[in-house]
């Protein structure tokens, strides 16, 4: 584990099985030094086992460095639990699950990530109080993915003003990777601020409904980075911004929700050759994490949660004026700032 290579001095691995449910699951906790781990629980069919170390890994360490940016109490972490290969029973996965985060003690606490649903929180929750994201009780936030969405469309308003020097959406083209929970809400934004949407997914039924609701153009999957647009906003998995796609890009930013959207850190400085404003990923989509943190602090407050995006759009602007000004690409300089914040070296 120490010589892993995504092992940056994580405060602790913890691996949970329990051969009644079939539960195998990874919780990492990067650091805790503003505050307990929070991060989403991933559930995932991984090929080899050892890649889901590898992500829980890198999605707790992003995790820290997303509450520090967001400037949030809160410390990194993430889980991963391994999807059985069989059919399972999800009651008892999850109550499985909860006690492993219970088993924690408080230096980790849960809320939804991909392939987990706040009804999944609420099977938690009967083992452990270390959950949140949950969509009843006396403080809940429910699902995270429209303040995301909402985080995510004010990023793009800063980007766009920075790299292209106006205030209005309004005729700009927008490429947009994936119409989950996220991107769909984002879409309507952008729908609402009169931009010509660029739409993709796998599922059809979605796109059939961004055709009729939001005048979206579609596009397949393997073609959505390289049209014409002003703005790429991927919204999908990680990774679409790599060697083979970044030459055929077109649009001049890149601002979207997908986690860790550059395939290696070097494409950052690739899009700043290219030209292309990358607004780094973890700063744009920290709404969702925003959301949560109003939620474990015990009294959901809107207020608040409305305050703290305004700070994100403070916090993108400065990482764009600093990484110009250190002649940095922004990727590296979002980075460097969350170190500074967490007390790490560089
Ligand atoms: P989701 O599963 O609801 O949506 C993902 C969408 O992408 C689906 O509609 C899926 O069909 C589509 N998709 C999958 N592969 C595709 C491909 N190759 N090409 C085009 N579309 C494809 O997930 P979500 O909650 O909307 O999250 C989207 C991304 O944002 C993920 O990377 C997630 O980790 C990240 N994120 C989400 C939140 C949140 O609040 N939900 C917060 C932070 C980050």
């Amino acid at each position: 584990m120490f010589d892993h290579p995504d092992f940056d001095g994580h405060e602790g691995v913890h691996l949970f099985s329990d051969a009644k449910s079939g539960l195998k699951a990874v919780i990492a906790v990067h650091n805790t030094a503003r505050g307990p781990a929070a991060g989403g629980t991933r559930l995932w069919s991984y090929a080899d086992p050892k890649d889901a170390v590898t992500d829980a890994l890198r999605l707790s360490k992003a995790m820290s460095y997303k509450n520090a940016m967001a400037d949030l109490s809160l410390g990194g972490g993430k889980a991963v639990i391994l999807r059985p290969d069989t059919e399972f029973d999800r009651q008892a996965l999850f109550e499985a699950y909860g006690r492993a985060v219970e088993a924690v003690g408080g230096n980790y606490i849960t809320a939804e990530d991909v392939g987990v649903s706040p009804d999944d929180m609420r099977i938690i929750k009967t083992q452990t109080d270390y959950v949140a994201g949950l969509d009843d009780g006396p403080a809940a936030s429910g699902d995270p993915s429209p303040v995301t969405a909402e985080g995510v469309f004010r990023s793009i308003k800063v980007a766009v003003r920075h790299a292209m020097g106006r205030d209005s959406l309004v005729g700009l083209r927008v490429a947009v990777q994936g119409l989950g929970h996220v991107g769909y809400g984002l879409c309507e934004h952008l729908h609402g601020a009169g931009v010509h949407l660029i739409v993709t997914d796998i599922n059809k039924a979605v796109l059939d409904r961004a055709k009729v609701q939001l005048e979206a153009k579609v596009v397949k999957p393997d073609e959505i980075h390289a049209v014409e647009a002003d703005v790429f906003a991927p919204c999908a998995l990680g990774g679409s911004i790599s060697e083979i796609t970044l030459p055929d890009i077109k649009a001049v930013v890149i601002a979207g929700a997908a986690n860790n959207q550059l395939s290696t850190p070097e494409m950052g400085e690739a899009c700043r050759r290219r030209g292309i404003l990358y607004a780094p990923d973890y700063v744009v989509n920290a709404g969702g994490i925003i959301n949560v943190a109003a939620e474990v602090s015990g009294s959901y407050d809107p207020k608040w949660v409305k305050e703290k995006l305004e700070g994100l759009e403070n916090t993108l602007e400065n990482v764009f004026r600093l990484a110009a000004k250190k002649d940095l690409p922004t990727n590296l300089m979002a980075d460097k700032l969350a170190r500074e914040r967490l007390g790490l070296s560089a």
